[in-house]
């Protein structure tokens, strides 16, 4: 299935649930997101729902609306979890999508009635993890961070050797992934200071964040049948933001020579909304334009359709609330701004380098995009740049505070936007978190 222009992305389009019109909404009804929710304070079964406006579609309180393909995907929404959904493929999805953006569209009255009583506040929801998570890769794509974190450890060679060739990666945790506003603890770990002869067990001190976006696999490949660039789309079902959570101080002892583990496996935050790759198509731009004399990426990762349009323009903006912040009622401290059209891989290479090998991607996997950082000071998403390792404090203006890593209460916020001259913006919604203090020891 290619992913082009439809009538659900026409920009005249307005629907009848008020809230959608508003400028400035993430979920105008170009969007569409899935979600999996309940009534908030209940112990309802969860179901999977899609965002309008400031309200969710509960798509099993109306299924008698829906035919065919958009059926099968309806009936799989009665599930607590979007895999059902996703392992249907993106036809099925898009099936679903196309006679919401016409159920819900101004000026169809029709089944006003049957749909406004299955629309729920999403101020009245809880909002769960949308998927049950089969994999977790997180990858290195932006060629910026890998330079910057890189600088810190190799001020001559920032760049390992290996990066224009491979999307480099490590496989996660999948049962550290939480949906946003879940816990998020700082971790113990193993620390070890330059000067000292042996580490010490202790609670991390350089806790950080990781500004990403991240992917959903949708259909699973066949073992042994790698995936190309070509066809990465048909598995790629839709995009959160990501929050990698990383202990700098336990990831700089432990990452040698396998790669990051605990620093990165106690907690990973995603935005409960999951929107599709086909709501993301007006957004879709030309591939990262590599440097004069950096190689071209081996043939197997090159397509030139998805150079041209494989690369996609999302904005992440990311903000600092302090426990001070809070009490003072002070606005949230501005940590970054970047945009996920600056990474050198696409996500289809993403998804060609992972299953390259013949290992099979799975419904349920989530791909992060690593670290998305621009070349702005400004465009740095995580502490560690910010602050080139700790060495430079922020100063967080609203409370004169500072920072080098997060502190105890410090809360975590992203929100993903998507703007284009001729399309109505788009958005994720937020991904938040607040650091708790490390466990007590016992
Ligand atoms: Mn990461």
């Amino acid at each position: 299935m290619t992913i082009s222009l439809n009538a659900t992305h026409d920009p005249q389009l307005r629907s009848w649930v008020e809230s959608a019109n508003i400028a400035g909404t993430d979920f105008p009804i170009q969007n569409l997101p899935f979600a999996v929710f309940r009534t908030q304070g209940t112990q309802e079964a969860a179901r999977c729902g899609v965002g309008i406006g400031d309200e969710i579609l509960d798509i099993s309180a109306c299924l008698q609306l829906f035919t065919g393909d958009a059926r099968q995907a309806a009936d799989a929404c009665a599930e607590s979890t979007l895999n059902a959904l996703m392992a249907l493929g993106n036809q099925a999805a898009s099936a679903l999508r196309g006679a919401l953006s016409r159920l819900l569209a101004a000026g169809n009255e029709e089944h006003r009635a049957v749909l406004s009583s299955a629309l729920i506040p999403m101020s009245n929801a809880e909002l769960l993890l949308p998927v049950k998570i089969a994999g977790y890769t997180d990858f290195f794509a932006s060629i910026h961070h890998a330079t910057n974190a890189g600088r810190l450890f190799r001020p001559d060679a920032p760049l390992l050797p290996n990066y224009k060739y491979v999307p480099v990666g490590y496989n996660g945790r999948a049962n550290s992934i939480r949906v946003s506003g879940d816990r998020v603890q700082r971790p113990w770990g193993q620390l070890k200071a330059a000067d000292a002869p042996a580490p010490v067990f202790a609670p991390a001190k350089r806790l950080d964040y990781e500004v990403e976006l991240g992917m959903y696999i949708g259909t699973s490949s066949r073992d042994g049948e790698p995936v190309s660039v070509a066809n990465a789309w048909d598995h790629i079902f839709g995009f959160s933001l990501l929050n990698d959570w990383s202990a700098r101080d336990v990831q700089s002892w432990e990452y040698q020579p396998l790669g990051p583990f605990l620093a990165k496996s106690f907690a990973t935050s995603v935005s409960p909304w999951v929107v599709t790759a086909e709501a993301l198509a007006p957004f879709r731009v030309a591939v990262l334009t590599r440097a004069e004399g950096d190689p071209a990426p081996l043939p197997h990762l090159l397509d030139a359709a998805d150079q041209s349009s494989g690369a996609l323009n999302i904005r992440i903006d990311a903000t600092l609330r302090t426990a001070q912040m809070r009490e003072n009622d002070a606005p949230a401290h501005t940590l970054s701004r970047s945009n996920t059209e600056l990474l050198y891989w696409s996500f289809a290479q993403m998804v060609a380098h992972h299953s390259s090998n013949g290992s099979a991607i799975d419904t349920g996997d989530l791909m992060g995009s690593g670290t998305v950082s621009g070349a702005s000071q400004d465009a740095l998403g995580s502490l560690l740049e910010i602050t080139r390792g700790g060495a430079e404090p922020m100063l967080l203006s609203a409370t004169g505070e500072q920072r080098t890593f997060l502190e105890d209460g410090d809360e975590v916020i992203f929100r993903g936007r998507c703007e284009r001259d001729g399309h109505v913006p788009i958005g994720f919604g937020i991904c938040t978190g607040t650091l708790l203090p490390a466990h007590k020891p016992s």
